[in-house]
């Protein structure tokens, strides 16, 4: 695989960069479309033929896994990946596989709520956190759980379960539960973005339930594939409950495509000669971080947070945190940064008030396609108020 096309027009300088023709820039989600390249110049590895006959049965053929709709193959690969790529113990653990890690995060908030009659129990998570945990705890008003609100400042007593996202959406920031108070915390590890490109593996997470998925790893959000590693077999065994009530299973073909996705990438690892999956996409991050940086420093209207180097086990080579996403803050006075870059810049981003935080922030995606990136670089550096 070539990766130099991959790479070039990311490592452009930022004065260098496409037309801007003035379009708006929707840079409000975490699309992955970065990685679109890279897969368009594998070719063939990871095409797929699927015929007729195949996935008309619920089931999965030949599985003794407790969660009985997951695809023995998909399986397989996922505990070979997290092998090679050292970020997470597999060890003993049930994989558990669901519609995104957003299904399974509700799978495990299911899971994890005691069902006596006690009452709906807390989620937390600390500020800024992922804007959609309020939203998907509470959009059916469950009487298991509730939203709880900011972690750092809850403080309640008995039982609670403590959302914790390292590398963390929206600031990038590697993270630890933060309630001090008991040892009546349930936790839930996301870590969505435990991937070489966006920080480095500095040992592998060994937490009580741990989601992923092929969204922010392999760029593949619309196959709508994500698994949690989880310890407890009761544990596993619920939340399987949960998918099977909720969608009766996982679409197949969507497994059948992650796994041989995921063995390509685990290949590319495996391989002597080509550079692999991870060294495209650190190279990439790592491109558009340093341009980024330069551009906060050029314009000092702007500024996004620093993070500190660490040696990285898979790459070996010690790096700063090139986060999926930029969490700025606007200076000079500004603040409403979501409506001043929306207004005067033309770029949708979504504001820090969503993530529990101050409205100076914005998140924006870092993974965008690279000429949407470089005319992004190009309008937030220059001082004229109009993008045109
Ligand atoms: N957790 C975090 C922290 C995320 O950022 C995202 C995606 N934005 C998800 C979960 C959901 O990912 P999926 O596409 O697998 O549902």
């Amino acid at each position: 695989v070539s990766g130099s096309s991959l790479l070039s027009s990311a490592s452009c300088k930022y004065s260098e960069v496409e037309e801007d023709d003035g379009r708006i820039l929707n840079l409000k989600f975490g699309d992955p479309t970065v990685y679109e390249r890279y897969w368009q110049e594998t070719g063939e590895a990871t095409t797929m033929v699927i015929p007729g006959w195949q996935s008309l049965s619920y089931f999965s053929d030949n599985n003794n896994n407790l969660c009985w709709f997951l695809e023995p193959e998909l399986g397989k690969e996922i505990v070979r990946v997290h092998q090679i790529v050292g970020n997470a113990v597999t060890q003993d653990r049930f994989i558990v596989v669901g519609t995104g890690s957003t299904q399974l995060c509700q799978a495990a908030l299911y899971a994890l709520s005691p069902h006596d009659h006690s009452g709906p129990i807390n989620v937390v998570s600390a500020s800024p956190y992922y804007s959609s945990y309020p939203l998907i705890t509470d959009y059916l008003k469950s009487g298991l759980y509730r939203w709880g609100g900011d972690a750092k400042t809850y403080k309640e007593e008995g039982p609670y379960i403590e959302l914790v996202t390292s590398p963390n959406n929206p600031d990038g920031f590697l993270r630890q539960s933060v309630v001090n108070s008991s040892s009546e915390g349930i936790l839930i590890h996301d870590l969505a973005y435990y991937w070489p490109q966006y920080t480095p593996i500095t040992s592998k997470a060994d937490h009580d339930v741990m989601l992923f998925t092929a969204s922010k790893s392999t760029g593949h959000a619309g196959m709508r594939i994500g698994w949690a590693l989880v310890k407890d077999r009761e544990t596993a065994r619920k939340m399987t409950e949960y998918i099977e009530l909720n969608t009766i299973g996982v679409s197949k073909d969507s497994q059948l495509r992650a796994a041989k996705v995921l063995k390509v990438v685990s290949d590319s690892c495996d391989s002597e000669t080509a550079k692999s999956f991870f060294g495209h996409s650190y190279d990439a991050m790592s491109k558009r971080w340093k341009l980024l940086k330069q551009a906060s420093k050029d314009s000092k209207r702007f500024t996004v947070p620093d993070f500190a180097s660490q040696r990285c086990n898979f790459l070996g080579k010690v790096f700063e945190s090139q986060p999926a996403f930029a969490w700025l803050k606007c200076e000079e006075g500004i603040v409403d940064c979501e409506r001043f870059l929306r207004e005067k810049k033309k770029i949708i981003t979504k504001s820090g008030k969503y993530f529990g935080d101050d409205q100076s922030y914005v998140r924006i995606s870092m993974l965008d396609r690279d000429s949407t990136f470089n005319i992004f670089l190009k309008r937030i550096t220059s001082s004229s108020s109009s993008t045109l």
